[in-house]
Parts: C-alpha cells; sequence; structure tokens
C-alpha cells in the first residue's frame, strides 16, 4: 500500500496505553478507515528498520480472529503500525463503559481468543504475549479479534517506557522469571474472562496503597547487596532474554514485599474503583504467585467456571493448551451458540 504519514488524517484519539497511543486516521488516497498505533521507539536506526522487517510478520496473518493490518512506517522517532479499526473498541472499554458483559458474550471471547492464538502459534509460530481485555477488539459485525500480539521482539525492547512487559495478567511462572509460553497466555485469558464478567479485575479485594515508599524502592534498597541486578535503568537496557529473568525476586525481596502485603492488609483497607494506580504492581504479582487463582464464582454456569478453572491452573505444565481447551464444553456452548452479536453491538 506504500502508506505515508502525509496520507493520513487524523480523525479521533482512540485511546493511549503504556507503549505509544492509538488514533483514527483516514488514509485520503484510498479512502480507508485505520488505527494507526504510535510507538515512540529508543532505539537506533538499524534497529529501527530491524522493527520493521519484524512488522512485517503482521501482513502475512489471514484469519477471522486477528487484526489485519494495512502497513507500518517510521516517522521519527516514532513507529507507527496501521491496522484495521475495530469501530466498538476494546472490551476494557466496553466493560468500562456498560459494566459487566453477559456471559453468553463472554463465551464467544474466550472461543475467539483462543481461536487467534491457536492461528497466531499453529501457522506462524507466534506467542501473544499481551492477552489482556484492551488487546481483544469487536466491530458492529460482531466480530472479536485479537491485536498487538508479540511479533516484534526489537520493538518490545525498544519502547521508551520502563515497565512495558509488565503486566497485572501476568501468569505466575512469568512472575517467576520463567520464558514465555503459550500457556501463559492461557493464564491471561482466565484473568480477563472473569474480569469481563464480573465487571471488575480480579485480586483487588485486598490491597490499597497508603504506604508512602513503594515496592519498587524496596527493590532498589535491596539492589546494592542482593543476588538480583533489578533496576528500573538495568531493566530498561537489557536484550530480550536478559529482561525476560528480571522478575525473579530474591528471597529478601519477596520476604519485605510479603511482610509489607500483611501490614496492609490487616489495617482491613478496600480498594478502590480506579484501581491499579493505588495497588503496588509489585505487590500484586507477589500475591498472583502466592495466593490461590482467582475464580469465576459460583453465580456463573458449570461449563464457564469449569473453563476458567482450567485456565488459572497456576502450573504451567498442568495448564492446557489452547487446542485442548476449545475441546471443553463451554466452548462447545461457543460453537452452538445463537446469540446475536452483532444485535448486542448496537446496544451501547
Ligand atoms: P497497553 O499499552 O498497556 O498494552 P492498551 O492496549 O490499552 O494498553 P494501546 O494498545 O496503545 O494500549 O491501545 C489504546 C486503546 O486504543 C485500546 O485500549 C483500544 O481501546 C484502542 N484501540 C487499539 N487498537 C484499536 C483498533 N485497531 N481499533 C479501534 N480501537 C483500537
Ligand atoms: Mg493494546
Amino acid at each position: 500500500l506504500g502508506l505515508k504519514n502525509e496520507d493520513l488524517t487524523k480523525l479521533a484519539d482512540l485511546g493511549q496505553g503504556n507503549g505509544g497511543s492509538v488514533v483514527k486516521v483516514e488514509h485520503i488516497p484510498t479512502g480507508t478507515i485505520m488505527a494507526k498505533k504510535i510507538v515512540l521507539i529508543d532505539a537506533k536506526s538499524s534497529v529501527r528498520k530491524q522493527i520493521l522487517r519484524e512488522l512485517q510478520i503482521m501482513h502475512e496473518c489471514h484469519s477471522q480472529y486477528i487484526i489485519s493490518c494495512f502497513g507500518s512506517f517510521i516517522a521519527e522517532p516514532n513507529i507507527c503500525i496501521c491496522m484495521e479499526f475495530m469501530d466498538k473498541g476494546s472490551f476494557d472499554s466496553i466493560y468500562k463503559n456498560i459494566g459487566a458483559i453477559p456471559i453468553k458474550v463472554v463465551c464467544l471471547v474466550a472461543n475467539s481468543v483462543l481461536e487467534g492464538l491457536t492461528y497466531l502459534y499453529d501457522v506462524h509460530r507466534i506467542i501473544h504475549r499481551d492477552i489482556k481485555p484492551s488487546n481483544i477488539l469487536l466491530n458492529s459485525e460482531g466480530d472479536i479479534k485479537l491485536c498487538d500480539f508479540g511479533v516484534s521482539g526489537e520493538l518490545i525492547n525498544s519502547i521508551a517506557n520502563t515497565f512495558v512487559g509488565t503486566s497485572v495478567y501476568m501468569s505466575p511462572e512469568r512472575i517467576q522469571g520463567a520464558e514465555y509460553s503459550i500457556k501463559s497466555d492461557i493464564w491471561s485469558l482466565g484473568i480477563s474472562l472473569i474480569e469481563l464478567a464480573t465487571g471488575r479485575f480480579p485480586f483487588t479485594e485486598s490491597l490499597s496503597d497508603d504506604d508512602d515508599t513503594s515496592d519498587l524502592d524496596v527493590l532498589r534498597e535491596e539492589g546494592s547487596d542482593s543476588d538480583s541486578d533489578w533496576s528500573p535503568d538495568s531493566y530498561k537496557d537489557k536484550t530480550p532474554t536478559h529482561r525476560d529473568s528480571t522478575f525473579l525476586f530474591n528471597k529478601r525481596q519477596q520476604h519485605r514485599i510479603s511482610k509489607r502485603a500483611s501490614k496492609r492488609m490487616s489495617k482491613n483497607a478496600t480498594f478502590d474503583a480506579d484501581g491499579m494506580s493505588s495497588m503496588s504492581i509489585i505487590e500484586l504479582m507477589h500475591q498472583i504467585v502466592r495466593e490461590p487463582a482467582p475464580r469465576l464464582g459460583a453465580s456463573f454456569d458449570e461449563e464457564a467456571e469449569e473453563f476458567v478453572d482450567a485456565c488459572l491452573v497456576k502450573d504451567p505444565d498442568e495448564r492446557h493448551s489452547p487446542k485442548t481447551l476449545l475441546e471443553y464444553r463451554w466452548m462447545d456452548d461457543a460453537r452452538d451458540s445463537d446469540f446475536d452479536l452483532k444485535a448486542w453491538t448496537t446496544t451501547f
């Protein structure tokens, strides 16, 4: 398509994330409406070119469960990725807007995500790495599609934000430093499904941060005499493989974070609606590793509960792959579903 920034007119802001922002644009020569993701990157031009090469894979993804890509280009100091515009936005904004998502819709979301993950892995050997409601998009045709999958290791590594890649949807094994596997995506799916079905992020009943030192400070204090080389700066400069192991907390750090967490819990702190900002991410990660996995809750169908429980098995070796999960009863319900998703999209 030979996309150029000059040919794109901004129509609206769609949202802002950790790694950049997304705007709705029109490609003037063709009249095509697109979503343009603008990522500020901190890299040499050779690395930028490498990123563009890696992003080529996105053009080769052809699936009804995956966002299609029109092209990518460098517009100094940013990389721009032009993708299919999804007019109903992400499930994250949908549930924040309308409240808990009907379970029949959540069932279809689960099925589409599994189909998308299976396609990415079977056809392109890609692991998504960032499954969460803001990366699951809907359009008024009733299509549910995945975006923001990890095609470019160099891009992930070059985004000019230290905490990109640190996510509250991370699986326990990832938090403990294991390599990403397709099973990590399944954990993130389980967390996302609970969030959509209940209208709130799980794990949030416990904590609010009323302490003036953050857990990051704990880690920094510890840094000099510990066996961890963690610090925000070293984090940023690492290669992806090294970075992948930076969330191994050492024993003393775990102990201190744990003590801080119980202190706060004993104060009977409540969690405010605006959520994550008031809770330390590191404390949450500690909780994900130590506590039993969250559950959907008994007010939902047995099939749904069984499926979510299977996604949230803490040991990745015991957790199922997308293919096996597609054989679950709840996914039969999805395939047999007569729920009119297209009609539902007109209700908000
Ligand atoms: P993070 O940066 O932590 O991954 P995020 O996914 O919310 O968070 P972005 O990927 O930058 O951040 O996306 C910002 C918002 O833009 C999303 O929440 C979504 O609502 C919207 N968005 C992204 N891609 C599209 C698209 N193709 N069509 C319509 N809206 C989109
Ligand atoms: Mg995103």
